[in-house]
């Protein structure tokens, strides 16, 4: 297993919608397996396969559900479905691996639904409503259609992110990926 580069806000793996996998071969289970492995290094609570370059849809998790219980897996074709209210609450930051270091109050359901395969191809369920991983189901199913959560902050907060991700110096440094390995999140 290896820890894989992080993809960088900016990156064209990140804006594009993702293809169906049709079969899990040898290198999906390596590419599972490397996300986990750089998921954990950059202790993140999900990633997605754009995150580290793949165009296949499918994501992993690590991540405490509404009674505090970490739940871990990988979700091949996944399919969202969100419930209950759309809560913008303005004490939670939502951040993103993929735009490192920063964190701004995001709207999100309430509740959250993922189904899907694993790697063996059995039927997966997930469902959380009120916790973190409510929260990082939409978020990681935004980045397989091609959006990124910045994209669901209010005009004024967008405006206020994106100064900060300039002031951040990633494009001006042609910087495309980071090595959650060498470096920590605010480190970028
Ligand atoms: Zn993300």
């Amino acid at each position: 297993m290896t820890v894989r580069q992080i993809t960088i806000y900016g990156h064209r793996a990140l804006a594009q919608p993702t293809r169906k996998v049709r079969e899990v071969t040898d290198d999906i289970r390596a590419l599972v397996a490397d996300m986990y492995e750089t998921m954990d290094a950059a202790e993140g609570v999900g990633l997605a396969a754009p995150q580290v370059g793949s165009r296949w849809r499918l994501f992993v998790y690590n991540c405490p559900d509404a009674e505090g219980v970490r739940r871990r897996g990988e979700v091949i074709n996944p399919r969202l479905q969100r419930f209950g209210g759309l809560t913008l609450d303005e004490e939670t930051l939502e951040g993103c691996l993929s735009v490192p270091g920063e964190g701004f109050p995001t709207a999100r359901h309430r509740g959250a639904r993922v189904t899907g395969t694993d790697l063996r191809g059995a039927p997966v369920t997930i469902e959380d409503e009120g916790g973190i991983l409510a929260r990082a189901l939409q978020h990681e199913v935004d980045h397989l259609d091609g959006s990124l959560y910045l994209d669901r902050l209010s005009p004024a907060r967008r405006r206020e992110a994106l100064d900060a991700v300039t002031a951040r110096g990633w494009r001006a440094r042609g910087l495309l990926t980071w090595d959650p390995s060498r470096l920590a999140p605010d480190e970028v």
